[in-house]
């Protein structure tokens, strides 16, 4: 990638005002500049549920497209259609769409692409040859093909005809095997009778334009996405050629390289939407070769497992192809079912784990705030934030199995959830050799507590700043009725915290009849006051050791982030804590015309957050 030419390089890096404020709405600015709109359903849960962190998340399938290159009748120009302007009239029309951006800020971008943007040049020539074109042809298309070239499709025979391109826009593509023009965008069509050409078409993400028509002010060059033709290059000198996976693509493409500039990653909103539009992709990629492979996974299937979701499934009203999504499918409901089925195979294997684990990534780890671009905070960054928590798992894997610092490790069970919170967090069940399992309250006490430490030492004090900011349950104090653990409770009785804060004083640890312990709370203990802002006004909070949600010391100076640990109460617990681990990818309830077709199901289904594609 190239430095980015002025002056969107400076409204890119520059900390001024003008610039920041620029960043915060990139992704409406880059609407304006864009040749293809963009379709997907925004979630907004997360907004419902008030969350701080701000996550841009998907739901269903998500798609490109072009529309006709010249606006109907009365119409107001918009895509690809305004860069068929002079640049001066093209930065009016930008203006009058999007009358809260800076109209100076349009202009000068409008001719700065005008000298950067060689699509700009392919859009006109196709508009030149449509006009020329429509008048002696009553059926035709005009196509940029997956090689970047123009291309005039006319007649009944569909006889194809390359149209000439500036030299600036040639860019050496290898034809793609086949000669099915599938990718093909289709930039203006007249067939008899639809003079109108007012439908939308689809831009094919292989397609190496699949990129620079949308993320304009990202690729301000024109730079090719993935395609079929990118190989890796041989380091050795060996002449064998390897594809590169449109995975892989993306995958190099999400990582910050000194040798090249920073640019997507500054783009804040629109980089978050980036990052989910390029595993949409990946994704529906994936999905469209399991659907023309029906027939492999099929026999797969059927002489595998004995497939637990048939029963549901089978509805003999119905008829119709059936499409199976194969356990092997990440994140399908096979794949939940799968793994679900796993773990209780271990739970009857190992009997009763001794320790369930929730750790959730702390956006204000040194490791993220250090890699942060100027004026960025951990928001901006979804990829660092996934990477140093994918780290700091890994790390913990490392200090329970090796270090056994909970006792002999036998094994475990975990998940990384990226949903309906701003934050990964992991879900972790370990399973203890039983001579070691947390069977006495001493035990308990000398790995987990549930009090704020004394700040007595060098080493209590530290660890007792990560507790009080990482580890006390303040939601809900002050009848929050916004927080997440006071929602959906009837507001005419009184309400109390779903999560039982705060918790009773208690003298000693004590294990209880259903195995589950109640944590040593002594009365007042570390006690402090604090002030937490309700209702727009500052309330004066007492926390004591009612609020401290169970910890591990250990971990938590290691860690420094949220993380709580508790034992296990008995093999009656593993159950809900196995549903709550796998209860599969979150699905909305939605109508579709044909539930044989689990691909399609799943699609609709289908949730993407800026997280996900991250690991
Ligand atoms: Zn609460």
């Amino acid at each position: 990638m190239r430095q980015l030419p002025e002056p969107l390089h400076s409204l890119m890096t520059a900390t001024d005002t003008r610039s920041k404020s620029f960043r915060r709405v990139l992704r409406r600015w880059n609407e304006q500049f864009a040749f293809t709109s963009i379709k997907f359903n925004m979630d907004r849960r997360m907004s419902e549920m008030g969350t701080t962190f701000q996550m841009f998340q998907i739901h269903g399938a998500l798609y490109h497209r072009q529309g006709p290159l010249v606006p109907g009748d009365g119409r107001d120009a918009l895509y690809s259609q305004i860069y068929l302007y002079d640049p001066e009239f093209a930065a009016q029309a930008r203006s009058r769409h999007a009358q809260e951006l800076d109209a100076d800020i349009i202009s000068s971008l409008t001719l700065m692409l005008q000298e950067t943007n060689p699509l700009i040049h392919i859009y006109l020539t196709a508009r030149e040859r449509l006009i020329e074109i429509a008048e002696a042809e009553t059926s035709f298309r005009i196509i940029l093909n997956p090689q970047l070239r123009l291309v005039v499709e006319r007649g009944a025979d569909l006889r194809r005809e390359n149209l000439p391109t500036a030299d600036e826009v040639s860019m050496i593509l290898p034809e793609e095997y086949g000669s099915a023009g599938f990718r093909d965008i289709v930039l203006a069509s007249r067939t008899n009778g639809d003079d109108q050409g007012n439908h939308f078409t689809l831009i094919n993400p292989n397609h190496a334009s699949y990129l620079p028509l949308h993320y304009v002010l990202l690729f301000p060059y024109g730079e090719p996405g993935w395609h079929w033709g990118r190989t890796l290059d041989n380091r050795e000198g060996g002449h064998q050629k390897k594809n590169l996976s449109q995975r892989t693509f993306y995958r190099f493409r999400l990582h910050q390289r000194l040798d090249e500039p920073s640019t997507i990653f500054q783009a804040q909103k629109l980089f978050q939407q980036f990052v989910v539009d390029a595993w949409a992709v990946c994704d529906q990629n994936k999905l469209a070769w399991i659907r023309s492979h029906q027939a492999n996974i099929r026999s797969d299937l059927y002489h595998g497992l004995a497939d637990v979701m048939e029963s549901e499934d089978i509805d003999l009203t119905r008829t119709g192809k059936r499409v199976v999504l194969p356990s092997s499918y990440l994140g399908g409901d096979r794949f939940m079912q799968q793994l679900y089925q796993d773990s209780i195979a271990i739970v009857r294997h190992f009997g009763k784990p001794s320790l369930f684990i929730t750790f959730t990534a702390n956006p204000k780890w040194v490791e993220i705030e250090r890699e942060l671009l100027p004026a960025q905070t951990a928001a901006d960054r979804p990829d660092l934030v996934a990477r140093v928590f994918n780290l700091k798992v890994r790390d913990l894997l490392d200090q329970i199995r090796y270090k056994e610092v909970f006792g002999p490790w036998l094994g475990w069970v975990w998940t990384i959830e990226y949903q309906k919170r701003g934050l990964p967090h992991l879900h972790l069940l370990v399973f203890l050799r039983t001579d070691h399992q947390f069977l006495t309250a001493g035990n308990i006490d000398s790995f987990i507590s549930a009090e704020l430490p004394p700040a007595d030492d060098a080493i209590n004090q530290e660890l007792r700043g990560i507790i009080e900011t990482t580890m006390v349950h303040t939601h809900c104090i002050a009848q929050n009725g916004s927080a997440l653990c006071m929602q959906g409770l009837d507001p005419f009785i009184v309400q109390t915290c779903r999560k039982g804060y705060p918790r009773s004083f208690q003298e000693e640890t004590i294990i209880n009849e259903d195995g589950y312990p109640t944590y040593r709370r002594r009365y007042m203990g570390q006690a402090y006051t604090m002030s937490i802002r309700r209702g727009g006004a500052d309330v004066t909070a007492l926390i004591d050791n009612r609020r401290v949600v169970p910890y591990s010391p250990y971990l938590s100076l290691r860690y420094r982030a949220h993380i709580n640990v508790e034992v296990c109460g008995s093999v009656k617990a593993v159950k809900y804590i196995h549903k709550y681990i796998y209860k599969g990818g979150d699905r909305a309830t939605v109508i579709i015309e044909s539930d044989q077709d689990e691909i399609k199901r799943y699609l609709h289904g289908r949730y993407i957050s800026k997280n996900g594609p991250c690991v």
